[in-house]
């Protein structure tokens, strides 16, 4: 797929491709934008049929179908130029706006010129009219031209900078969008996608000066909470829960829903020690919870979770970092719930 050069027919896409986008709840990710890119650029009709009729059965299209549409209409090519293209959008208008303000004052000077000669004209006219009333006319109509070349630019600039600002607020809202991409709706958290991301590179920050921990934590016997308190208050209690786990983690790393009642953090520690007591901390700091169950106005007790640890060490994987964490949290589940394990 070639993408169109002229940046009005991008900027169009672009504006018709992001509330397709939220309209069909698709994460703002680069290789989903190419897709919607094309669908609204209409370059590729097949890619079109198959989108239509996935989102006509599922009204939407889920990441594994993105990936198929992508690996065979599309390619990482595209997926480079999209990102030039939407990157170079901002750089793009600016120049031709700088192009623009200096059109306007070259033909101000123009016009300064223009008028200069009139007067100098003027006097001579003065001093013999018959010979130099050809000349007066013709300056006339030439200082009348340039006028009007200025008004032209000048609004050729006003144009300018309402689709300057028009772009700036597009790639604002795409910005928003990519960020609410990455949220978890109910805790505020950042969600399971955005941890995907983010254990890679997490992954290859190793070194020996700090200690690199992916901590999951299982909120302990849920279900029977959500059975005797209701899903309202289990929803409140997750809240709380994550709550809790973004305060504590705010300036060590970064805190994630996982999924259910489970969560994730990645953070980095001066010490194997320090790490041990912070996720001690809040494991306590979560036992002392207190949500309340107005229809039945009863306090939901307990409530406690598990943690499972696992310090990311030299060319460690995302996959075995996680199953490492993830064995130690069964660890902490089978010797009693509402304790720390590490790998
Ligand atoms: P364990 O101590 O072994 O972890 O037991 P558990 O009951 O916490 O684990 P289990 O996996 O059996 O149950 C998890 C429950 O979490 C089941 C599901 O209904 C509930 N759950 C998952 N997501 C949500 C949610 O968003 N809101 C509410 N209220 N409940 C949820
Ligand atoms: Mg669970
Ligand atoms: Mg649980």
């Amino acid at each position: 797929m070639e993408f169109e050069a002229s940046l009005a027919h991008s900027a169009q896409c672009l504006k018709k491709a992001v509330p397709l986008m939220v309209k069909y709840a698709i994460p703002v990710t680069p290789m989903n934008y190419a897709i919607w890119y094309c669908y609204v650029s209409g370059s590729q009709p097949a890619l079109n049929q198959e989108l239509d009729a996935t989102i006509a059965h599922l009204a939407t299209c889920p990441p594994h179908v993105a990936r198929r549409l992508f690996d065979r209409y599309l390619s990482e090519r595209d997926l480079a130029l999209f990102h030039e293209l939407s990157g170079s959008f901002h750089g793009a208008i600016s120049t031709v706006q700088g192009d623009i303000a200096k059109t306007l004052e070259t033909a101000q000077d123009y016009s300064a010129v223009l008028a200069e000669c009139y007067a100098g004209l003027y006097n001579i006219k003065r001093n013999n009219v018959e010979s130099f009333d050809g000349v007066l006319n013709y300056v006339e109509r030439l200082t009348a031209e340039s006028i009007t070349m200025q008004q032209e630019a000048f609004s050729f600039q006003k144009k300018l900078e309402f689709a300057y600002q028009e772009i700036t607020e597009l790639r604002e809202a795409l910005l928003d969008s990519q960020i609410q991409a990455s949220i978890d709706k109910l805790t505020g958290l950042y969600n399971r996608g955005k941890f995907d991301e983010d254990v890679v590179h997490f992954c290859q920050s190793f070194t020996d000066l700090k200690q690199a921990a992916l901590i999951f934590i299982d909120v302990d016997h849920f279900k029977s909470l959500n059975d005797t308190f209701g899903h309202q208050t289990g929803d409140e209690t997750l809240k709380k829960i994550a709550a809790k786990i973004s305060r504590q983690t705010e300036g060590k790393g970064a805190a994630y829903r996982y999924g259910g009642e489970e969560f994730c953090i990645l953070a980095c520690f001066s010490s194997v020690g320090e790490a041990v007591n912070f996720v001690q901390l809040l494991r306590q700091d979560i036992s002392k919870l207190s949500v309340k169950n107005k229809e039945q106005n009863k306090a939901v007790h307990p409530i406690t979770a598990s943690f499972g640890m696992a310090f990311v060490k030299v060319d460690m994987d995302k996959s075995e970092l996680i199953a490492k964490a993830d064995k130690a949290l069964y660890l902490a589940k089978t010797h009693g719930r509402d304790r720390v394990e590490i790998a």
